[in-house]
């Protein structure tokens, strides 16, 4: 039986991150997704608003291993608490790669995980949560970029 858990900010929800749920979910017996609760950035979105999005898609893709907490504080803490095997993130680029591999050797020296990393689907290559915060800032069309409940929350914020 393997848990996996995918930690993120989530800070909007991107049809990148909806990818890689998806993909985790079928290598996967159960998925947690965990909204980390970042204290040294101010989100756009609050982390149970980003929770309630991401239970939103998943119940539409009909994920039914899949749930989503939010956890303040070290992710191989949330790991040991429901006794997760494998951490899972996503990988865009060489520049995400070395930050992920940094990011990999600590979290197995902490809490004894492995990491397992998916490479971006092409499609998706370029969608990340901070530049979609920065083309709605502008009022830039995000449609294709978030699902259309998470469009539809940012959109009432600016
Ligand atoms: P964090 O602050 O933990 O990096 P993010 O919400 O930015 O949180 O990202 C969470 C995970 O999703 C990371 O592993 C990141 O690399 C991955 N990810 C983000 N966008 C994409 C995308 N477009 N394609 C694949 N993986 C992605």
């Amino acid at each position: 039986m393997i848990r996996a858990v995918f930690p993120g900010s989530f800070d909007p929800p991107t049809l990148g991150h909806i990818n890689i749920i998806s993909r985790g979910a079928a290598l996967f017996d159960s998925l947690d997704v965990v909204v980390a609760v970042n204290t040294r950035k101010t989100p756009l979105l609050k982390p149970p608003q980003i929770r309630t999005l991401l239970e939103e898609q998943i119940e539409v893709l009909k994920l039914s291993s899949v749930k989503v907490a939010v956890h303040n504080g070290l992710i191989v803490d949330y790991c040991r608490s429901i006794r997760a095997n494998v951490l899972l993130r996503g990988v865009r680029s060489s520049s995400d790669f070395n930050y992920e591999l940094e990011l990999s050797i600590l979290n197995k020296q902490l809490g004894g995980i492995e990491t397992v990393f998916l490479p971006t689907e092409p499609r998706y290559l370029v969608l990340r949560s901070s530049t979609i915060k920065e083309i709605l800032k502008y009022r830039g069309n995000i449609s294709k970029m978030v699902p259309p409940s998470v469009e539809k929350a940012l959109l009432k914020m600016v």
